[in-house]
């Protein structure tokens, strides 16, 4: 290997950088195109009653087909998004996509299959965005009980006060928000009596150990907290059949993962929708009933 003096190593650290940056402008100017033309969209994955094995909602899930690349995950273009101011636009454009998604299957059933959205930190505590969901759902004819937001723990541990003020006036609207990914972040268990949810989504990471006796005290103490404060709670990133009882029999009402069913896109997720009306199996833990309403 070729010895590099300090001075090489700084020349090549700071075109490092410049490829970094030139990269990183490239990424902004890509998503930004990438929303004006549409190539982000949300793929639908199924929420199921852990009694009843019921479709239940679904939750959307940002995707981006990136030309000339492929595949792009959420977990990489949201932090760009978030880094570069973007995630305002592209957040109400994906919650505008998801109501629109709501009205249609409304129309086609005669009731909401509930959605839910996630929401960044920053799109939640940036101050006009209760008027703007409450706009979209006037645009797109949808009652506020048919959406559910997914706020992760992070922004209300940073800002509680302000993370409050909102929720209050997103919950005085009809909406639910339910808390994502709880138990992995440093929320104060405190702070869930000052926030008004409807449902806890228990973080994957204490789900996959189920159903080990260590991980069902730990998911069981979470239910019981959750039951005392009137919370729903929805175990997500379910993948057998062992995690889905050990789930349910610890108390958890709502089940989501790769056992039930993948992130689907919306012809799918419509196709396995019609499937379970008419009363076929969700492949859960008992037979699936038709949908009420
Ligand atoms: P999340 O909201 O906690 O979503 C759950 C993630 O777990 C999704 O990954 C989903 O595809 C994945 N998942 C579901 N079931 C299983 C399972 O059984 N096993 C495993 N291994 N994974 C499962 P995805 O779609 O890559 O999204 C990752 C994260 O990106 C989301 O985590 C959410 O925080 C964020 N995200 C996705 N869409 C949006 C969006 O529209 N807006 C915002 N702000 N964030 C989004
Ligand atoms: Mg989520
Ligand atoms: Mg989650
Ligand atoms: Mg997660």
């Amino acid at each position: 290997q070729a010895k590099r003096t300090p001075g090489t190593a700084l020349a090549m650290a700071e075109q490092r950088f410049e490829q970094m940056s030139s990269l990183s402008l490239e990424n902004e100017q890509a998503l930004r195109k990438g929303i004006k033309q549409q190539e982000i969209y949300l793929d639908y994955q199924p929420k199921i009653d852990a009694v009843s094995g019921r479709l239940l909602g679904f939750e959307a899930l940002a995707r981006w087909q990136r030309p000339g690349i492929g595949l792009v995950s959420p977990v990489e273009f949201i932090v760009i998004a978030e880094r570069t101011g973007l995630i305002q636009e592209l957040g109400a454009v994906l919650l505008e996509r998801a109501c629109r998604q709501i009205a249609a299957w409304r129309a086609e059933l005669g009731d909401c299959v509930p959605v839910a959205v996630n929401v960044s930190p920053l799109q939640l505590l940036n101050r006009g965005f209760p008027q703007l969901v409450e706009r979209i759902l006037a645009d797109s004819g949808v009652p506020a009980r048919c959406l559910t937001l997914e706020i992760t723990e992070s922004a209300a541990v940073d800002n509680l006060d302000d993370t409050q003020a909102q929720l209050q006036r997103l919950s005085e609207l009809g909406i639910e928000v339910a808390m994502d990914d709880f138990g992995t972040g440093f929320s104060s268990l405190g702070m869930l009596r000052q926030l008004p949810l409807r449902t806890l989504k228990i973080d994957r990471g204490l789900i996959e150990p189920l159903p080990a006796p260590d991980a069902v005290a730990v998911v069981t103490a979470i239910c019981q907290l959750a039951s005392a404060l009137n919370l729903q709670v929805v175990a997500e990133g379910i993948e057998t059949e062992a995690q889905a009882k050990a789930a349910r029999d610890a108390g958890c009402q709502e089940l989501q993962g790769f056992f039930y069913a993948r992130p689907l896109t919306v012809a799918d997720a419509g196709d396995w929708m019609r499937r379970l009306l008419a009363g076929e199996a969700s492949g859960g833990l008992r037979d699936a009933e038709p949908v009420a309403g």
